[in-house]
């Protein structure tokens, strides 16, 4: 349980298929969000990285599983993003595919993080999402990205519907985040800090 060094990070490989998943038996740290939420930028914050995650990655270039090892003990593992409205039905059963595969296999899998948006109640995507992860039976924490365009009288209100529309247990950590602000950055590093 040592806090891990951000500065020693590497890119790996992206994953297309299931045959090119790693298996190594270190921690998975596992992203997903849909296009847009911010799922590259609280990489990046968390990697104190402006450019590391690939931010505004374009649609039709993103069906794949990037895998970066962080400081040789654990791996942020960013999976495709979702919802894009304006993908070819070839895409998205690409992506249908290789999601299908990553939560069918055993052991992929050491903590979940959703990002979803702050502002908005969570999309029906999101709510498949969420159903993934947790039958897989893996820790979830749920990252709530762009607080920062909320006022601070809706954070409440707009956490309690993530938390119903998800359908979140008690056990789930919901956490109020901006990326662009690092508001929520220590308390999301001390989630994955327990699991590495
Ligand atoms: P991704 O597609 O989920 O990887 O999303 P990106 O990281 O590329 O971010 C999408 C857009 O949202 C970019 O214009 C970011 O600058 C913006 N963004 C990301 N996080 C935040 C945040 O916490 N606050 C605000 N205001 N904008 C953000």
């Amino acid at each position: 349980m040592n806090m891990m060094n951000l500065h020693n990070v590497e890119f790996i490989k992206s994953a297309a298929s299931a045959g090119a998943f790693i298996r190594d038996g270190r921690p998975n740290i596992v992203f997903s969000g849909k296009s847009n939420v911010g799922k590259s930028s609280v990489i990046n914050c968390l990697l104190n990285r402006k450019n590391f995650a690939r931010v505004g990655a374009q649609p039709g270039k993103t069906v794949h599983i990037n895998y970066f090892l962080v400081d040789k003990a654990a791996y942020f593992t960013d999976l495709p993003g979702y919802g894009f409205a304006k993908v070819s039905k070839a895409e998205r059963d690409r992506w249908g595919a290789l999601m299908e595969a990553f939560f069918a296999e055993p052991g992929l899998i050491t903590l979940g993080i959703m990002i979803v948006d702050a502002r908005h109640k969570p999309t029906a995507d999101d709510v498949t999402m969420a159903a993934w992860f947790k039958e897989t039976g893996c820790p979830m924490v749920i990252v709530a990205n762009k607080l920062d365009k909320l006022a601070k009288r809706e954070i409440e209100g707009n956490m309690a519907v993530i938390r119903a529309t998800l359908a979140l247990d008690e056990s789930a950590v919901l956490i109020p985040f901006s990326a662009e602000k690092r508001t929520g950055r220590e308390q999301l590093l001390a989630e994955i800090t327990r699991f590495v």
